[in-house]
């Protein structure tokens, strides 16, 4: 039997090691896939420090393989239109019994009965090659969007948020006078990779858009923000939020003291989106006054997590559209480009990073 390079985990021990695994071999309805680049995120690296307390390895087993942000070639195929060597990106979710999950809408899972690649008892994608559904894969179809399409599961978080605000802005006039959101206001907390990405969809869409943090950013950084019309503000200063209030606020901090203190700019019919997670922050109390503002405003605020087989394939379509227009922007948005066996990587951020990749090929 063949052996494949995994960098391995155990769950909810942490730890990280780079060893051999054996080499799977396709049933009926899978692909063997050969894993091309691989992204590092925060939830690879709470996983390895011991911090995610949920996560949990396959069963029967005393180690999980990492990874759940993947671009990778079909090795072979057999179905949904795959040849050898398409790219595709897998769909890190596998369902349950749940009637959402029955209707191929994992991501709203109902009872819970479901595994994350690399994160919940399913190995991830950081090894060698892997065996994946093929109904589980979505192909990219240009490939010049392949050296940036590790961003694909990260971007398809954001293209569900906009799929559901599509929603949610009908419940009152929601846009400007001329009939677009060229007068409306997006917030985003936070500058990792999901509120960089949260920012330039919303620039993209017309928001006015600033990102912020409490600490400044890199100027390398602040130019992607600049190509995207996405301005940058570190809020620790005084008189660093734009003044006028915001329709659409992004929260990826998951620090509660921050979303509560963005709340309140909030405009009238606005919607607060809450998407980082973050159980290692101090808690912070809410006011009456605060529960009155969302009250009297009718403000909409919204949880959301992953995104459906859907939303990867409008990511893969909004990744390939920024590809084009704005490539330079788009490729610095890889920070880093790492081996296997560099596995220090996985334990602390890198300077400025945006998204950090292994690369297996
Ligand atoms: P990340 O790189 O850790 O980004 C979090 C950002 O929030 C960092 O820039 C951090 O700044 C900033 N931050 C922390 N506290 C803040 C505060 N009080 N005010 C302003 N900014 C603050 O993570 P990511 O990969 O972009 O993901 C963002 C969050 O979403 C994470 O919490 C992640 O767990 C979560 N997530 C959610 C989903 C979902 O489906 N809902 C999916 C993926 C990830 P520093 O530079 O100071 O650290
Ligand atoms: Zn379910």
């Amino acid at each position: 039997m063949e052996q494949d390079r995994a960098i391995t985990t155990n769950a909810p021990f942490g730890g990280v090691s780079l060893r051999k695994v054996e080499r799977e071999a396709p049933a009926d309805g899978q692909a063997l896939l050969s894993t091309v680049e691989t992204g590092i995120c925060g939830t690879d690296r709470g996983i390895v420090s011991g911090a995610l307390g949920f996560s949990y390895n396959p069963a029967g087993r005393d180690y999980m393989v990492l990874g759940h942000e993947c671009i990778a070639r079909v090795a072979s195929a057999d179905g949904e239109g795959l040849r050898k060597g398409d790219y595709v990106v897998p769909a890190t979710r596998s369902g349950g019994g749940c009637l959402n999950c029955l209707v191929g809408r994992p991501d709203n899972c109902s009872d819970n009965d479901r595994h994350d690649a690399g994160v919940t008892g399913k190995d991830g994608f950081m090894r060698d090659s892997f065996v994946y559904s093929t109904s589980d894969l979505v192909k990219v179809n240009d490939e010049s969007v392949a050296d940036v399409a590790v961003l694909t599961e990260p971007m398809k978080n954001v293209m569900k948020v906009f799929d559901s605000l599509s929603h949610i802005t009908k419940l009152s006039v929601y846009h400007g006078k001329d009939g677009t959101l060229r007068s409306r206001r997006a917030l985003v907390v936070g500058t990792g990779c999901e509120g960089f990405l949260f920012s330039m969809m919303a620039s993209d869409a017309g928001y006015i858009t600033q990102i912020v943090n409490r600490h400044d950013i890199s100027e390398r950084q602040k130019r992607i923000l600049d190509t995207f019309d996405v301005d940058f503000a570190d809020y620790s200063r005084p008189g660093a939020l734009q003044g006028e209030g915001v329709d659409l606020l992004v929260d990826t901090s998951g620090d509660p003291a921050a979303l509560l203190g963005m709340l309140r700019h909030v405009r009238p019919n606005g919607v607060a989106v809450c998407f980082g997670t973050n159980e290692n922050v101090a808690p912070a109390s809410m006011s009456g006054g605060d529960i009155i503002n969302i009250v009297e405003k009718n403000i909409v605020v919204l949880g959301s997590v992953d995104g459906s087989k859907k939303h990867y394939m409008d990511a893969v379509r909004q990744l390939s559209a920024w590809r084009k227009c704005r490539p330079d922007a788009m490729k610095q948005m890889i920070t880093g480009r790492f081996r296997p066996e560099n596995t220090g990587i996985l334990l602390a951020r890198q300077p400025g990073e945006i998204k950090s990749v292994i690369s297996w090929q």
